[in-house]
């Protein structure tokens, strides 16, 4: 028998598993190809993640305010920027900046070996710890502090995925790469920015920009 936990992860009506497949029909009309991002898109309870008098907009293609003047990202970009971050090679180490509700997190930590995800605001980490927790999600390591200066003791990364926006990309990012990593970051002022990936080579840093994009500001220190 079902017990109340496990109807409350499934859903039920706007948040039932087929509002979830249209969600995923519109995610791969807007050219996201990655069947293992588009799976955890699926299956991921976007849901629970918000307030609860929000729950029946949960699968719309929208950022959602989680309080503290944040918001969910929204579940396109979400899967863009995981699908950007696999793409080119295997992915174990993540570091994740801004975990804010977790949602972003919950997508990514089944796909990589580990993830070390940071966030400033210490409210809405224990909120992220619980709902990981609650879907029993094991492999990631959470911190409350400034995601600007990386997680030097984790590092190098295979990975690191920004889900707030700098005005320029803070240094101690691109040194916590190890060559052939990537940094997933949306980069510039409120109305102009990019989504930019950065690839770290021998030599040399690659970049390529992959679109505009609309974050809150990657903010420095702690709150
Ligand atoms: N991807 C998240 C949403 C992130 S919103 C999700 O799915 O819910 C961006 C988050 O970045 C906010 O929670 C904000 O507090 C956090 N943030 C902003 N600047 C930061 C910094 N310097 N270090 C860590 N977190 C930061």
């Amino acid at each position: 028998m079902a017990c109340v936990a496990d109807l409350r992860l499934a859903g039920i009506g706007m948040t039932s598993a087929r509002t979830r497949d249209r969600l995923v029909q519109r995610l791969r009309d807007q050219g996201i190809t990655n069947l293992q991002v588009l799976d955890r898109i699926r299956n991921v309870p976007r849901h629970i993640f918000v307030d609860e008098a929000l729950g029946s907009r949960a699968y719309e293609d929208t950022a959602l305010p989680i309080g503290f003047g944040q918001t969910i990202s929204q579940p396109y970009i979400v899967a863009r920027m995981t699908e950007a971050l696999l793409e080119g090679g295997a992915v174990d180490n993540v570091l994740e900046v801004g975990t804010g509700c977790g949602y972003q997190t919950s997508v990514l930590a089944p796909l990589v070996a580990h993830v070390n995800t940071i966030e400033r605001i210490e409210p809405l980490l224990s909120r992220a710890k619980e709902r990981l927790k609650e879907l029993g999600i094991r492999n990631v390591r959470f911190r409350h502090g400034d995601g600007t200066l990386g997680w030097k003791a984790h590092a190098p990364f295979d990975g690191i995925l920004v889900a707030a926006a700098p005005l320029t990309v803070p240094e101690a990012l691109l040194k916590q790469l190890r060559v052939g990593g990537r940094l997933i970051v949306p980069v510039g002022p409120e109305g102009e920015q990019q989504l930019v990936r950065f690839t770290r080579r021998e030599q040399r840093m690659e970049r390529e920009v992959l679109g505009p994009v609309a974050f809150v500001p990657l903010l420095g220190g702690i709150a």
